[in-house]
């Protein structure tokens, strides 16, 4: 009677719902599994983002003869650039208030007038 229902070629129709439980719990596991897969490769791109970041600095630091004060002045400068010191570099539209045109807050300065955008001038 319940192969009417459940037009299964041969499977047993009191596991169906078993078997769905079984391809639900795979899917959630390809799932988990594809997830996880990002996660390693967004951890690999990082890695060597981080790992070709250092080489260049090493790279500039040698042929320009700056220091790591250096290199930390500027970061905090870039922190800076979009009014919240927050280690991160957050990018935004920012009108400049000498010549009132929209520039995004990554640029040093103002890509119309060239005023230098610095310090919490913009926060
Ligand atoms: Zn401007």
């Amino acid at each position: 009677m319940v192969g009417m229902f459940f037009p299964t070629g041969g499977l047993d129709p009191l596991n169906s719902s078993d078997s769905l439980a079984r391809q639900t719990a795979n899917a959630a596991m390809q799932a988990a599994t594809s997830q996880k897969s990002e996660i390693e490769l967004l951890r690999e791109q990082v890695e060597r983002i981080t790992l070709l970041n250092q080489a260049l600095w090493e790279l500039v630091r040698e042929r320009l003869q700056l220091s790591d004060a250096d290199l930390e002045k500027s970061a905090q400068q870039v922190d800076l650039r979009d009014g919240v010191q927050d280690g991160r570099m957050s990018e935004h539209p920012l009108q400049c208030p000498k010549c009132g045109r929209v520039s995004n807050s990554r640029h040093k300065k103002c890509l119309y007038c060239g005023l230098l955008f610095e310090g919490d001038a913009f926060g």
